[in-house]
């Protein structure tokens, strides 16, 4: 156990129903600063659901989530926990960005105007700081030249881009990828992954869900394997891709994607 140091993020207990359905089942787990944590297992496996729950889009039945050693997004009433979202939309928002497998980005505005939509609306900046915000997101995933297009002329790599901008605008201290290249055709894989790496390159702490294990080795320094709700393995990627520290579950399971 580590600690000299604080844990950005911290969950204890998590647990997330859907009517009968327990998608996360009783979660723990400590993200340091700067920790490059990929998360793999089959689908349905919760996930999703987890990294929702931790950028608050999804309200927990149970647990806890402190960010920076803070108790964070929950108040309690009546013996349940209920998202406080003052604390949520403002604040905590800024300090976690998400990027999802299809982008969601909003078709209406142009590039610019989905990068400084964060800065704007959240956080109240005024125009000329989000648009120098924006600016400097574009270029840092090398989409200066789409500025003033609309999201549906751009491939899918661009676009994933553009929400990689645009979650970046926030200046989060914590990224969140649910499986971030899942929709890209093969071809388009390599610019999103480039651009995370020179993310991780830059120090930020980031959580990514991918079904790309080649990637999840080179980046990780942690693996966490996922099954029914419940961390089913922990590890450095050589311990979890080490087919003789492997135990049967992520043996199946590797064996079905590779
Ligand atoms: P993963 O991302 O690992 O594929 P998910 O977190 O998406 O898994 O889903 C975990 C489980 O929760 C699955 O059984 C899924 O069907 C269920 N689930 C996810 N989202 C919802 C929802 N909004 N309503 C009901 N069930 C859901
Ligand atoms: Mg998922």
């Amino acid at each position: 156990m580590n600690t000299d140091r604080q844990p950005l993020i911290q969950l204890e207990g998590i647990i997330k129903r859907y009517k009968n359905l327990t998608a996360v089942n009783g979660v723990n787990l400590a993200v340091y600063p700067g920790e490059k944590l990929v998360i793999i297992g089959p689908s349905g496996s919760g996930k999703s659901t987890l990294l929702r729950s931790m950028n608050f889009l999804e309200e927990i039945d149970a647990g806890v989530i402190r960010f920076e050693g803070r108790e964070a997004g929950y108040v309690h009433r009546h013996g349940r926990l209920h998202l406080d979202r003052q604390q949520v939309v403002c604040p905590l928002r800024a300090e976690i960005g998400m990027v999802f497998q299809h982008f969601h980005l909003f078709p209406h505005m142009t590039v610019l105007g989905n990068v400084m939509e964060g800065p704007l609306t959240v956080q109240k900046k005024p125009v000329p700081e989000a648009r120098a915000i924006a600016y400097d997101m574009l270029a840092k995933v090398g989409l200066s030249d789409k500025r003033d297009v609309f999201p549906a002329t751009l491939s899918g790599g661009q676009k994933q881009r553009v929400a990689i901008a645009r979650a970046l605008a926030m200046r989060p201290k914590l990224m969140l990828f649910d499986e971030p290249t899942s929709a890209l055709d093969p071809e388009l894989v390599g610019e999103v992954f480039d651009t995370i790496h020179a993310l991780a390159d830059e120090g930020m702490t980031m959580i990514i869900v991918t079904h790309h294990m080649g990637f999840a080795r080179e980046l990780a320094d942690r693996v966490i394997f996922m099954d029914g709700g419940v961390f089913v393995a922990e590890g450095t990627p050589q311990e979890i891709f080490d087919e003789r520290m492997q135990n049967e579950r992520i043996r199946t399971f590797l064996s079905r994607i590779i």
